[in-house]
């Protein structure tokens, strides 16, 4: 940090104060995680100086030789981890990766049929306000009403209907399993391709605590910074046969120079994820999510689908009263950082919602447990019973605190 303070004091402040807000807030957002020292250094080295245009042995730069040792490993661990053929690595983010995935495999204006936004899908599954809707014809399958899971006989109905040229699955908010072998068939009898993003449950899927599609689609993308908790970025894993479509759609077809800082440090946290604490960590991802989930339903808290088979539950708060965007602001005052989120069916904007999405992540690289679960959970119904309640929110502040000193983080 002097260096930074040297240079550029006001972004150092930046970095202090972010530093600080994650010490002394409990982080619940789904899709983030605490990386470790390691990765972040690796993103701060000498590597961010590289350009390396192509992929290693064919590059368009000199000077590749060791960060080609980089990306190699980086494929390597990814192809051992996911049990993959193919691996891109260069991928900026997830929505870089889904674009690939799309120009490789479909003409513009092709029918692929997609996950509804507002019932748990990602923007780049089709939505009008993304390229994704913009430039292919995207229509959309849900999940029930009555359970919030997804309705398979739907899908089944609509891609005999459309004759997708791809179906897509993988969510941003939905906490089961999703059926990836019913997805395949599905896309087989269609004649379609099968995409699933992974994004959120790819630290699962590596650690074997989840079921994985890659024996059952076409493609896998996916991010690097969830639940795999490594640094910001994107994923591909495919049948040999797509290679060689999907390496020249990332480059030259959408992406110029590969970020080698952030590939290393892809490499890098793969092998973290190789390693045996990662499964334990895993593991009590899900532990606590459970438990999560289960002392909000005991707080009468209603949500989505009645519990959670992942890393994440989405609350329901309208019996309470209360949208999406109170409680979320409400959460933060009291320390306790989550997101809005539409929930299915939802009638409120998505810029008000109806629903808070609670991850478990972060807080379990913490060191956090079910009984730790078991008090934020109750913390955070108190908040929401007590929305204009400032002694409550000064109260639950101080518990959070309390929380966060016992289970520090970058010391
Ligand atoms: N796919 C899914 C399912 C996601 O949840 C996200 C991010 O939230 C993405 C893709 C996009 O990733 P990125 O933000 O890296 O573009």
């Amino acid at each position: 940090l002097k260096f930074i303070e040297n240079t550029d004091p006001d972004i150092a402040e930046v970095i202090a104060n972010e530093l600080n807000r994650q010490k002394s807030t409990l982080e619940l957002i789904a899709s983030e995680n605490i990386a470790s020292r390691a990765v972040m250094a690796v993103q701060g080295s000498v590597l961010t100086n590289k350009y390396a245009e192509g992929y290693p042995d064919k590059r368009y730069y000199g000077g590749c030789e060791y960060v080609d040792v980089a990306e190699k490993l980086a494929i390597a661990r990814a192809k051992e981890l996911f049990n993959a053929e193919y691996v891109n690595v260069q991928p900026h983010s997830g929505s870089q990766a889904n674009m690939a995935v799309y120009f490789a495999l479909l003409e513009p204006g092709d029918t692929v049929l997609g996950m509804n936004l507002s019932h748990g899908g990602h923007l780049t599954h089709g939505s009008p306000a993304s390229f994704s809707g913009k430039l292919f014809n995207f229509v959309h399958y849900g999940v029930r009403e009555d359970t919030g899971v997804i309705d398979y006989e739907e899908v089944a109905r609509l891609a005999e209907k459309h004759k997708p040229r791809m179906i897509v699955t993988g969510a941003s908010a939905y906490p089961r399993i999703i059926d990836f072998e019913a997805f395949g068939q599905i896309a087989k009898s269609a004649g379609a391709y099968l995409m699933v993003d992974m994004a959120h449950i790819a630290g699962l899927v590596a650690a074997g605590v989840h079921p994985s599609p890659v024996l059952f689609a076409d493609v896998v993308t996916s991010t690097t910074h969830k639940t795999l908790r490594g640094p910001r970025g994107g994923l591909i894993l495919s049948k040999a046969e797509h290679a060689k479509k999907l390496s020249s759609q990332i480059f030259p077809g959408i992406q110029g120079g590969p970020l080698m800082h952030v590939i290393a440090a892809k490499a890098l946290s793969f092998k973290e994820a190789l390693g045996e604490s990662f499964r334990n960590y895993q593991t009590d991802i899900l532990k606590n999510a459970k438990t999560f989930a289960k002392h909000l339903t005991e707080e009468d808290i209603t949500l989505v689908s009645g519990g959670t088979d992942n890393h994440m539950m989405l609350a329901d708060l309208r019996r309470l009263g209360v949208t999406g965007k109170d409680a979320e602001e409400a959460l933060g005052r009291a320390g306790i950082t989550v997101n809005k989120n539409s929930i299915p069916y939802d009638t409120q904007k998505p810029f008000i919602t109806s629903g808070i999405r609670i991850g478990t992540p972060a807080v379990t690289t913490r060191g956090m447990k079910p009984p730790e679960m078991a008090v934020i959970a109750k913390l955070i119904v108190d908040v929401l019973k007590n929305m204009n309640d400032n002694r409550v929110t000064e109260r639950v502040r101080g518990k959070v605190h309390e929380i966060c000193e016992a289970f520090p983080i970058y010391q």
